[in-house]
């Protein structure tokens, strides 16, 4: 039950390597199609390998969370306790995909659900869990039509329940719908919500891992993280660690979106050439790649990033954090030169300040003070003092609040003073040019 790798380039991941097969909805996503694609095969004999074999094994595969932090997953899922103390533990599948531009999650749950709740018992069963629960996205709602007949179609066959696949472990899977703030995509806010609370966030410690759902050791883990288990083991993690580079190891899921010629999500090989990626699945950048301007390459929580930068990056964890932006959920969003960057940041501030869940002064506060500067400096009303201010305000939310979305918000901010401070001082000394200008392109266009 295991074939060793086909053999590829590097960025060219061949058809044979791909994990999600049906990502386009050639196939059928039903169990019957499913268990032609290869899902639910062998599984008992997954589960045969123990919870600290299939750890060992994930830890081999060099898989990091696909979530946007890229924790490396085989980590994460040996901080559950082994031991129980009279508490269940329990997996927690985030579904709950809002981040802007970034549609990987949905694209499983839609096309490809079995990987998904066959994950569920694979990586469950290696937390020693007795239960799933995916919390999907309020949004989704036929993603969460789709999910909850994929789970009753693996209880009818008998994979999960009691004695899930023939292995003796019972183990149950339950769908939960959020009912759409972002912020209960963040572990913790997700926690409180699936209880039955507002979605807002935790002081940590304690960690999940030791007081998460009900007050259980509870491991949160992304979508894609759990759906690319069974294939890992089933394929070996030396195929999978066998594509990508040194700490950026695997297929990973990519949406391509904006100023495209083909918006895509696609999977391809980690530490892919960005400009590599983005001409071979998303048919190039509108009007050639000398018309790109910039690219958010992570969602919308990391720093965007100039033309000459992305000219030769690669598409990993690494190379982007070493530029100071990161691979976040992997949603690349194009900008090309018709893009006034100063508004799209803008934009963005404002998505931050509306779903701040207002727990933290510096999130609650900063973040709206943030969107009214750059409200000012994009009609170019500002005064150039102001940017060191902004810079500064960013710097006073990141860091010190309970959770991530105040690093999120801050970080697009910072980008922006980063490679486009001349743009926003050019800006500001001609108002009134400015605004003429934007007048006629809005008349042409
Ligand atoms: Fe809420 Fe923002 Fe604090 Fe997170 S950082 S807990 S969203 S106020």
């Amino acid at each position: 039950w295991r074939a060793s790798k086909i053999e590829g380039s590097f960025g060219g991941l061949q058809d044979a390597d791909r994990i999600f097969t049906n990502l386009y909805g050639d196939g059928d996503w039903r169990l019957k199609d499913a268990l032609k694609r290869g899902d639910w095969d062998g599984t008992k004999d997954m589960l045969w390998l123990g919870p600290e074999g299939i750890i060992d094994d994930m830890k081999k595969s060099g898989l990091r969370g696909r979530g946007g932090a890229g924790f490396p997953s085989g980590l994460k899922w040996s901080f559950m306790p082994k031991k129980t103390d009279g508490r269940p533990n329990f997996l927690v599948v985030n579904a709950d995909e809002s981040e802007p531009g970034t549609c990987k999650d949905r694209e499983i749950m839609r096309k490809d659900p079995h990987k998904l709740v066959e994950g569920c018992l694979v990586a469950g069963f290696a937390m020693r869990a007795r239960a799933a629960y995916i919390y999907i996205r309020g949004e989704f709602f036929n993603e969460a039509n789709i999910l909850e007949e994929a789970i009753d179609e693996a209880y009818q066959a008998g994979f999960l329940g009691r004695n899930a696949c023939g292995s003796g472990y019972d183990f149950d899977v339950y769908l939960h719908r959020g009912a759409g703030a972002y912020i209960c995509g963040e572990e913790t806010g997700l926690l409180e919500s699936l209880e039955g609370k507002q979605g807002k966030p935790r002081l940590k410690p304690p960690f999940p891992a030791n007081k998460g759902l009900y007050g259980c050791p509870t491991t949160v883990t992304n979508v894609e993280t759990v759906a690319v288990a069974p294939t890992i083991l089933r394929r070996g993690p030396e195929w999978f660690a066998g594509m990508g580079r040194e700490n950026n190891r695997g297929t990973k899921l990519f949406c391509i979106s904006g100023h495209v010629n083909n918006p895509i999500t696609v999977e391809e090989e980690m530490s892919i050439p960005l400009r590599e990626l983005i001409e071979k699945h998303a048919g190039g950048v509108r009007g050639g790649w000398d018309n790109l301007q910039a690219i958010i390459p992570g969602g919308s929580s990391v720093p965007l990033l100039p033309k000459n930068i992305c000219d030769d990056i690669l598409t990993d964890f690494d190379a982007l954090r070493e530029v100071k932006s990161g691979l976040g959920t992997a949603a690349i969003t194009v900008f090309d030169k018709s893009v006034d960057v100063i508004g799209a940041i803008r934009r963005l501030s404002h998505f931050y300040a509306h779903e701040s869940c207002g727990q933290c002064t510096p999130c609650r506060e900063g973040t709206h003070w943030m969107e009214t500067i750059l409200n000012r400096m994009e009609v170019g009303d500002a005064d150039e003092e102001e940017i060191p201010m902004l810079e500064e305000i960013s710097r006073q939310i990141e860091g010190h609040t309970i959770c991530a979305l105040g690093d999120a918000a801050a970080w697009p901010v910072q980008g922006l003073i980063r490679h486009y401070q001349h743009v926003i001082e050019d800006r500001i000394r001609r108002k009134g040019d400015w605004e003429s200008e934007k007048h006629q392109y809005f008349q042409k266009s």
